[in-house]
């Protein structure tokens, strides 16, 4: 453990080895545990069995984090579980949103990936920060997307991390079958686009999800799926990011 300033409270505390990416998708979603683990990692384009892990978090903020990741891999594990079309979902879903953003964000900015690098002067972070913090209570105009796909012959669960789509400022994280997705830029929107982008918003208050079994390749249909035709290209180059990554490997497939 070092002892330097939290990136989130900025107090000056020990901080946590925690997971980038968590580590319930590991557990749950990664193939071959026995032999360690393997999953298609979206951000490094290939198969891969290393946990990210940054110390970044006091103790604190990795217990506020704590409590909306259980949330959600209880949700995330009744998705799988059952057949359902839709489920409700309370407020603990926009704060586990918000801190994978958030994580995945920083660790493209470490990566020194160009997108991200001047990311903490921007906006986005600031907003993400302070309702993190709780000094906010949404974080509009910088919303965050949640698409549930179980189409898994395109998306296998097993592909983790988090992938850009620089052409339309997206930064989207795969967790099994959900699908976060983050505007990155909402500016660049137009007023129709952002009247579909509103049906897929993950809100504050809670709400209900869709799921979408199966993801069509039309990029000329607009609306369906609650996916703008941008969106619908993102998925399409999403999806060619797992092939390449699987060919890279002896790929587990589908679990
Ligand atoms: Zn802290």
């Amino acid at each position: 453990m070092e002892t330097i300033k939290c990136h989130l409270c900025g107090s000056n505390k020990k901080l946590q080895k925690s997971h980038v990416w968590p580590k319930f998708a590991f557990k749950r979603f990664a193939a071959d545990q026995n032999r360690g683990g393997r999953f298609a990692d979206l951000s490094l384009g290939r198969v891969s069995n290393i946990q990210c892990t940054r110390n970044w978090f006091c103790c604190d903020c990795e217990k506020i984090f704590s409590i909306s990741e259980m949330y959600v891999a209880n949700l995330c594990y009744k998705i799988i579980r059952l057949s359902h079309q839709s489920y409700p979902y309370n407020k603990l879903l926009l704060r586990f949103a918000v801190s994978l953003s958030w994580r995945a964000a920083k660790y493209f900015q470490e990566m020194n990936n160009d997108f991200f690098i001047e990311w903490d002067q921007s906006k986005s972070y600031k907003i993400w920060k302070k309702y993190l913090l709780e000094r906010k209570d949404n974080v509009d105009p910088y919303t965050i997307h949640l698409f549930v796909l179980k189409d898994q012959i395109k998306f296998p669960h097993t592909a983790l991390g988090g992938f850009i789509d620089r052409e339309n400022s997206l930064l989207l994280t795969q967790i099994g079958p959900m699908f976060f997705v983050s505007l990155m830029k909402p500016n660049i929107l137009t007023h129709d686009e952002m009247i579909i982008w509103n049906k897929s918003k993950i809100s504050h208050r809670g709400g209900t999800l869709e799921v979408i079994c199966r993801l069509t390749n039309s990029t000329n249909m607009p609306y369906i799926n609650n996916m703008t035709p941008k969106l619908q290209g993102t998925f399409l180059r999403l999806e060619e990011t797992v092939r390449r990554a699987a060919s890279s490997g002896n790929w587990p497939g589908s679990n």
